[in-house]
């Protein structure tokens, strides 16, 4: 369990070894569990993924209505159907697989921000687009599923709560060198802010394997061709450019993904040789 907090807290503060050492003994002593994910790896875990999903639910209200308070809510019909149907399809299969999650309140906000490349998805099913993936992208339905397949996998996964453990575990460390260095004034965030602070902050490369594989999944399941995963990695690096794509500092990508994800695909359409579109699922779109 230490030797995780390490990897994310230690290098984050440049303290001494004694400091370093009661740090993680503080932080050891609030660890509730280490947990493991579906694909078999070892995860920090500060906060239950039911915690997760309550305090995901206030930084996701919060972050809607501070959107909707400045008019950037899409409301374009066309569009809220293409992003319900194709979302749909895959909360339809993320449930057949994980079947706790048909409880969960799926749905999606499009953001008015056409320079913004991006989606997420926080625990609890609450999820988010950029009107750039569209505009920038021009993507077609099978990339679109790949790109929420994936974003829908970070919170099967509980990646959500890791981020947030990590946010946690950061602003933790930061208090406890606070309190023992006079400098008691710093407060600790709530978790609703962890939650907030987690979207924005980058996956680890093994969790972004982690929904790689099944994000693709999903989207097989769900119907979309495999195929779509390698183009839209390939529109993605040709964002590039001045200033990439933010999907891309939120999801950094291991160095051979393109060649990984090529490699999973003639496997993955055996899951669905016909392509036969799965049901769709209600998703909110939020208004
Ligand atoms: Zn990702």
């Amino acid at each position: 369990m230490c030797c995780l907090l390490s990897e994310f807290l230690v290098p984050a503060l440049n303290v001494n070894n004694r400091m370093k050492r009661l740090v993680l003994l503080l932080l050891c002593s609030l660890l509730t569990a280490c947990a493991t994910s579906p694909t078999g790896r070892s995860q920090l875990m500060l906060i239950s993924p039911e915690s997760a999903i309550v305090e995901s639910k206030k930084a996701y209200l919060s972050t809607v209505s501070e959107l909707d308070k400045n008019d950037k809510l899409v409301n374009d019909p066309a569009l809220s159907r293409r992003v319900a149907t194709i979302t749909g399809r895959l909360v339809t299969v993320a449930i057949e697989k994980f079947p706790y999650t048909a409880k969960w309140e799926w749905s999606v906000a499009i953001v008015d921000e056409p320079d913004v490349v991006n989606a997420w998805c926080m625990a609890g099913g609450r999820m988010a687009v950029y009107t750039g993936l569209f505009d920038k992208l021009h993507l077609t339905d099978a990339e679109f599923a790949q790109i929420m397949g994936h974003e829908i996998s970070h919170a099967l996964a509980n990646h959500t709560a890791e981020q947030m453990s990590r946010a946690m575990a950061t602003t933790l460390g930061v208090v406890a060198v606070g309190a023992m260095s006079d400098r008691p004034g710093i407060a600790m965030g709530g978790a609703a802010m962890a939650a907030k602070v987690a979207i924005s902050l980058p996956n680890s490369r093994t969790a972004e394997t982690e929904a790689d594989t099944m994000g693709m999944e999903l989207a097989v399941l769900a119907g979309y061709d495999p195929d779509a995963a390698v183009s839209l990695w390939e529109k993605m690096a040709a964002q590039g450019g001045g200033r990439p794509p933010e999907f891309l500092s939120t999801h950094p990508a291991p160095g051979n993904r393109e060649t990984a994800l090529a490699a999973m695909i003639p496997a993955m359409r055996k899951l669905n040789p016909t392509g036969k579109l799965a049901a769709v699922h209600p998703v909110q779109i939020v208004r």
